[in-house]
């Protein structure tokens, strides 16, 4: 028994030391008292368990009892002895962890019985805290004490729950309490009494040993533990009334399970916030520690030695000698290091299993009184303790990851991404929905845009090859015509190029210009000396015949006097035309209609050309001048005509003109004469107005047909010739362009008017560039070419035969129809526009309408032209003529 004086510090325990794996201690009291597991395992620490011995005061039975005795201990506490006395003169001296006098207050005994393990189970390792001893020594007090009206009283349970709530987290920490009492064999639940037989279930495994059935409260601040604890000390009271024992001769156990989330705080789910940057690594669970302490407020151990004397006390006696026989029993293997601890002895055992040679850190306090009666008790208590420190743990933590929690909060996380992915979906699908639609929009637009382009730039490139062809077909004309008239010059020259040839042919036709003006000049002066010649020899002639001369003065006389008579009428005559001269330049001031009024819009020979008026003979003349001419006589105007007196002629031709754009006068005029009067005076030269006015009066008679043939029958159209080509006044022009133009009108005079120089005299018209005047040539062609091709057509239907090329042609008009074709002046262009679509209709002019060039006339026609009809039969003729086809075709245009 004495064995135990010096049983500690001890050396390092080699039965467990090989299978330590490296692992600080959870405390500094491991480190020192084990020094061999350090540096071993990193499962589990060796751990012995820690005993302090706690002396109670005497109380106030024992104080007068025991007066006369001296105490049966001495303590040593700063050597951590305790003495025990065995008689007068001899004792035996023991070591414990902790040694505490009747004056250690709670807060000490807590600090050092109980904190450390506290600490340890804060940590996730299992912690036992036990005391022992006989009833009455201060186990309770030392334990369960609750310190209402003191809290310097509280015990070790209050304190130790105090300490676990200071250092857990609200959020993450779990604290559950069960409280049991162990009594004959059967567990009773305090916190529900009428749950009276649990049974303790042992996992084969890991030999965790577990109270299904007891009720498990989780607490969440002290307040709540206290009034659980006297719940529970409540029900102890009731239980062992109702039982007839005492709490003493039951064993008590408080279970604590700390639940904490380790890795909780600092590694939680960042994931949750930032899944991407983290990735799927981050999805460790997190760790859970189990710590769980256990309080164990032991029956009294006097019951070990003491029997009872019968019946129920008896089995109770035997139950409690059972159970805490067997823990000194597993104490002693343990202690011995004994191949068999007999755990299984009891429920007690069982229950401390992992307690005692478990992987809890065990703390125990044994407590005694000072009575030398109970001496014998005390030093069993002694014995116990000293055998206990010698007990060995294995301290393991007790982690697991929680795979619970993580899985809940990957659930969470899945639902997360799950609608998130679902949302991202969504808008992506949207968002290729709107590229879909705008793509195709723009695809849309760009090939509206495209087939624009492409039309255009075709229009483009046609009318760019269409001038590139024109051009070099004009060179090729131009050479061929070059290689004709220098004939043998060869090709030698026209490899270095035309221009020397063409300089030299220039100078050649200079000098014979020049050579025909001289001669032409000395010609004239020949002319002019002959004429002299010819009245100095008719002078004498005339002197020579006096029976003649007499005969002559006598119709002179007649003459004279005969003149004298229209001399008068004249003077009458004179003055009233006068006075319409006056009252028709006062209505010079009225707008010009003669020009444009008369808008030959039309295109039709001869009713296009309306009335040809004069700026000094308006519409407000011609009452008067209707008047004039039915009061004077028709007849007596039109000799005025002839009158010697310029002014005179000029009054009557006016007067005539006049009465001319009338359509209901022109008959009585030409039936009167007055046609070939007004042709007569075109010969007149020396007046520019004259021939003007007279010009315009046989244009407006041209209008009509019958009068048209009289003008060719008269030899009209030499006289417009000769008018055309010696008049200078633009207007004179225009008149004669505009009679010349209605002649061309007529299907009849087509041959003659030709053959007379009628066209000719159009063209050389166009010289005046004025382009009145050039309107009038247009028009002129156009009313040819249209009674050509009318005749023509009417020809190959009739008789089937062919038509000849075009006159028109024929007199050269080809160049200048070419030339005015895109005219800026739309009515001159629109003229010319129908007369090269006239020949064009043509087989027999296409090859003279091609090497003239017409060809891209009539392509831009069948285009451009604004006119519908006029285009339309372009593009006719082009497609329907089988030379323009083939030429078309050779040149690569399409119409
Ligand atoms: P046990 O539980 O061991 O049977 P108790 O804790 O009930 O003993 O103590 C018995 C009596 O002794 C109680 O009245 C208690 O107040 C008193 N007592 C025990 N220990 C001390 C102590 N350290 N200081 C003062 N009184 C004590
Ligand atoms: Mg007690």
């Amino acid at each position: 028994m004495a064995s135990g004086r010096n049983g500690f510090p001890r050396g390092p325990n080699l039965r467990n030391s090989s299978s330590f794996k490296s692992k600080l201690p959870p405390s500094s009291a491991v480190r020192r008292s084990s020094p061999g597991a350090l540096g071993a395992g990193a499962d589990a620490v060796s751990g012995r368990v820690r005993v302090a011995v706690r002396l109670r005061p005497q109380n106030a039975e024992e104080l007068e009892a025991d007066a006369d005795f001296a105490d049966c201990v001495e303590l040593q506490p700063e050597l951590k002895r305790l003495k025990l006395r065995k008689n007068n003169w001899d004792s035996d001296t023991y070591e414990f962890d902790e040694v505490l006098t009747e004056y250690a207050s709670q807060k000490r005994v807590y600090e050092v019985v109980a904190k450390p393990v506290v600490e340890s189970v804060l940590e996730g390792y299992n912690g036992t805290v036990m005391a022992y001893g006989q009833t009455g020594s201060g186990k309770t007090y030392t334990l369960g004490r609750l310190g209402d009206e003191d809290t310097s009283a509280r015990g070790i349970m209050v304190r130790s729950l105090e300490d676990i709530f200071s250092n857990i987290s609200q959020e993450t920490d779990t604290v559950t309490v069960s409280y049991l009492q162990l009594y004959m064999e059967t567990i009773q639940d305090l916190l529900n009494p009428a749950n009276d037989n649990i049974s303790i279930v042992e996992d084969q495994k890991t030999g965790d040993v577990s109270l299904p059935g007891a009720t498990v409260v989780e607490i969440r601040d002290q307040q709540s533990f206290v009034e659980l604890l006297r719940i529970g000390e409540a029900h102890r009271f009731a239980a062992n009334t109702k039982l007839n024992t005492e709490s003493s001769r039951s064993h008590a156990f408080l279970m604590v399970q700390v639940r904490r989330s380790v890795l909780g705080r600092e590694n939680d789910f960042t994931s949750e916030h930032d899944v991407s940057s983290n990735g799927v690594n981050n999805f460790k669970p997190p760790i859970i520690r189990k710590g769980k302490l256990v309080v164990v407020d032991l029956a009294g151990s006097e019951r070990i030695h003491k029997s009872g004397s019968e019946g129920h006390m008896l089995e109770e006696a035997k139950s409690i000698n059972l159970s805490l026989s067997a823990l000194g029993k597993c104490i002693n293997a343990l202690a011995e290091n004994s191949a068999h601890v007999p755990v299984r002895d009891s429920k007690l055992t069982r229950l401390l299993k992992d307690s005692f040679g478990g992987t809890s850190r065990t703390s125990l306090v044994i407590t005694i009184g000072p009575s030398p009666r109970h001496r014998a008790e005390t030093a069993s208590t002694i014995l116990f303790g000293q055998r206990a420190m010698k007990v060995e743990n294995m301290l393991k933590i007790k982690e697991e990851f929680d795979y619970k929690s993580l899985s809940k909060r990957l659930e969470i996380q899945i639902e997360k991404l799950t609608a998130e992915n679902e949302r991202l979906q969504k808008a992506c699908e949207d968002e290729v929905e709107r590229i879909k639609l705008e793509a195709q929009k723009q695809i849309s637009e760009a090939e509206r845009d495209c087939a624009e382009a492409l039309k255009e730039e075709k229009m483009k490139c046609q009318m760019d090859y269409m001038e590139s062809i024109k051009q070099l077909e004009e060179k090729w004309m131009l050479n061929q015509t070059k290689h004709a008239s220098n004939g043998f010059i060869g090709t030698s020259h026209a490899a270095e190029g035309g221009m020397p040839s063409g300089n030299d042919e220039v100078s050649e036709l200079k000098k014979l210009l020049q050579n025909e003006v001289q001669q032409r000049k000395a010609a004239e002066l020949e002319i002019k000396n002959l004429k002299d010649c010819l009245l100095k020899s008719m002078k004498p002639e005339l002197a020579g015949g006096n029976a003649d001369i007499f005969n002559l003065q006598k119709m002179l006389e007649e003459e004279s006097q005969q003149r004298k008579k229209l001399e008068e009428e004249v003077i009458v005559l004179r003055h009233q035309l006068s006075q319409l001269t006056l009252e028709a330049s006062q209505t010079t001031s009225c707008p010009d209609r003669s020009r444009t009024g008369n808008g030959f819009v039309g295109l039709d020979s001869v009713s296009s050309l309306r009335h040809l008026q004069f700026k000094d003979a308006s519409d407000g003349e011609r009452p008067s001048i209707s008047n004039l001419h039915e009061k004077v006589g028709l007849h007596k105007i039109l000799s005025l005509l002839e009158s010697d007196d310029p002014n005179v002629r000029i009054h009557a031709v006016k007067v005539v003109a006049n009465l001319a754009a009338e359509e209901a006068n022109q008959e009585k005029i030409v039936e009167a004469g007055g046609l070939s009067s007004l042709l007569m005076l075109l010969r007149s030269y020396e007046d520019e107005t004259i021939r003007r006015i007279a010009a315009g009066a046989v244009a407006n008679l041209a209008m009509n047909e019958f009068n048209q043939e009289l003008i060719m029958a008269q030899g009209g159209i030499c006289l417009l010739a000769m008018t055309a080509s010696d008049a200078e006044d633009p207007q004179t022009l225009r008149m004669v362009a505009g009679a010349v133009a209605n002649l061309c009108g007529n299907d009849k005079l087509q041959t003659r008017l030709r053959s007379e120089g009628g066209i000719k005299a159009l063209l050389g018209m166009v010289r005046s560039r004025h382009p009145d005047v050039l309107s009038q040539v247009a028009r002129g062609i156009a009313n040819f070419a249209k009674c050509e091709s009318r005749a023509a057509t009417q020809a190959f239907a009739n008789l089937g035969t062919k038509h000849g090329r075009s006159l028109l042609i024929e007199d050269g008009a080809l160049p200048w129809i070419v030339q005015n074709a895109n005219n800026e002046a739309s009515l001159i262009r629109r003229h010319v526009e129908l007369a090269l679509c006239h020949l064009a209709q043509h087989e027999v002019n296409a090859k003279d309408l091609i090497s003239g060039g017409a060809l891209w006339e009539l392509v831009r026609i069948s285009r451009d032209c604004s006119r519908d009809d006029i285009r339309a039969l372009a593009c006719r003729t082009l497609t329907s003529s089988p030379t323009f086809v083939a030429e078309l075709r050779r040149l690569r245009i399409e119409v």
